[in-house]
């Protein structure tokens, strides 16, 4: 099993890591500060460092395993056939995220959940990078760009902390205030379900990389409202 360290420690920009397995789809570590694709954001790129200096450019990263036991896959770029082959099983490197992309995706993943939280209803897509967030609402009512761009700036100057929590089905029973702001149904009957909490503002599971605190995500802008069918709007937000 790989150590996935971006869950407890989103700020981690490397780690000493020992190469585990390389194919054809990618390379394995045993431990790694890349965050794979899922949950709408986009994976991690970054470099491994060999020891002898010479890095491997790494251009994406997903999740492997299949129906085993789940693993993370570093997606070399483009022409790194020479230096990919120059790494082993047991090698050491030190893996090195692309630290203002990655921060990049932070800020505009958890602008997403500002936005959940101004707009009541379910989402049925997302898609974070480090240009744009997508975020498609179950809704027919139209949305009006002037008010959500004034909300976001609020959330964002408010100064809002960022936690993850961790709560148990029978917690989640017990405490129903801690459900009332949830935008998405957390799942049940997995024992206990990782939270993304923001201070008084949104509370859903996620398995995402956030900022601490919602200053961090700074100014953004609405760049476009879509009518993507006649149940869904799609809302785009870019950086301000
Ligand atoms: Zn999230």
């Amino acid at each position: 099993m790989v150590e996935e360290i971006f869950r407890e420690e989103p700020y981690r920009r490397e780690t000493e890591a020992r190469i585990a397995a390389v194919s054809a789809e990618g390379i394995v570590l045993d431990r790694t500060v890349f965050y794979p694709r899922g949950g709408g954001q986009a994976g991690d790129a970054g470099v491994l460092v060999m020891r002898d200096g010479r890095q491997v450019a790494i251009a994406d990263t997903i999740k492997g395993g299949g129906e085993g036991p789940r693993t993370i896959l570093h997606v070399p770029a483009a022409a790194q056939e020479a230096l990919v082959e120059a790494l082993h099983p047991g090698d050491e490197v030190v893996a090195r995220i692309d630290w203002d992309r990655r921060h990049r995706h932070m800020r505009l993943h958890t602008a997403t959940h500002l936005l959940c939280a101004i707009v009541p209803h379910q989402t049925n897509g997302c898609s974070i990078t480090a240009q744009y967030a997508r975020l498609d609402f179950d809704m027919v009512e139209p949305l009006e760009r002037e008010t959500l761009e004034r909300e976001l700036a609020r959330l964002v100057a408010e100064a809002h902390d960022v936690r993850t929590v961790w709560a148990s089905d029978e917690e989640l029973d017990a405490k129903p205030e801690l459900v009332r702001t949830m935008s998405v149904k957390p799942p049940r009957g997995l024992g206990r379900v990782r939270l993304l909490e923001i201070d008084g503002v949104d509370l859903q599971p996620c398995g995402g990389t956030h900022v601490a605190n919602t200053r961090e995500i700074g100014a953004l802008r609405v760049a476009k409202i879509e009518k993507k069918s006649a149940r869904t709007r799609r809302v785009v937000l870019e950086f301000g």
